[in-house]
């Protein structure tokens, strides 16, 4: 059985010129980057590391992990995303390998090759996580990191990430979030030990109504990053 939800990779496929414009509708993902890289950084050196950013997109959080020195596979399944990502890494210089793969069928041929993984924002448009977090961690070299984000379920989430961000304050298209995709910070920790990842810290990532802007916080209620190292 296949670990693809056709209409989510479809929902990507319609932003693809909204990638790289930092006013556009995926603008939430540019004003968080510089926190999820700031988190990334806390536990780990980019520099000379090989670097899997799984559901990519367009390469948002990879040019970031590229512009520190990494180096970097994006892999993702909506095809438009992954040539917007080609075309801004080809023009901002930067060379990244960006495939149209799942990762189940990337770990069949890459078991412990990467220092580190990155996961953002993608487990909550896949049918199966825990696939997904089992393949990342095939793919990672004992004692590896991985980083993980994505949205809490319970009614202040619901709350925030779908009446707030989609329908009150407009910051995401209406339709990006399913509810019932949303992932407890308990399931996520519980799919990660099974995969032989034990959770390291994580934090929240909360929206400040006031000056419209994000930080990290200890609040994990809504939107929240996971970082785990793979057992030696
Ligand atoms: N990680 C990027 C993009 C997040 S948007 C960032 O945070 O900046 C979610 C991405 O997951 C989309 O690009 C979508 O195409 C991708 N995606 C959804 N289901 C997928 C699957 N089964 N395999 C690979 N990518 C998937």
């Amino acid at each position: 059985m296949s670990n693809i939800d056709a209409a989510e990779i479809k929902k990507f496929d319609e932003h693809v010129n909204s990638w790289w414009n930092e006013n556009g509708d995926l603008k939430t993902l540019h004003q968080i980057n510089p926190l999820r890289l700031a988190f990334i950084e806390s536990f780990v050196e980019l520099k000379n590391k090989k670097i899997i950013d799984v559901g990519c997109g367009g390469g948002i959080l990879t040019e970031a992990l590229a512009k520190k020195g990494a180096y970097i596979t994006g892999i993702d399944l909506s095809e438009p995303s992954l040539e917007a990502a080609r075309i801004h890494a080809k023009e901002n210089h930067l060379t990244i390998d960006y495939q149209a793969i799942t990762a189940e069928d990337f770990a069949q041929n890459h078991t412990e090759h990467f220092d580190i993984i990155t996961c953002m924002e993608m487990l909550e448009h896949v049918p199966d996580p825990a696939s997904i977090i089992n393949a990342c961690a095939s793919m990672l070299k004992p004692g590896g990191f991985i980083f993980f984000s994505t949205i809490n379920r319970n009614p202040l989430a619901y709350a925030h990430a779908i009446i707030g961000a989609e329908y009150v304050l407009k910051l995401l298209p209406k339709g990006t979030h399913d509810y019932s995709k949303f992932i407890r910070p308990s399931e996520l920790a519980q799919w990660a030990r099974e995969s032989n990842l034990s959770l390291i810290k994580m934090r929240g990532i909360n929206y400040h109504l006031g000056n419209k802007s994000y930080s990290l916080s200890d609040d994990i209620k809504v939107n929240y990053l996971m970082c785990c190292q793979k057992e030696a």
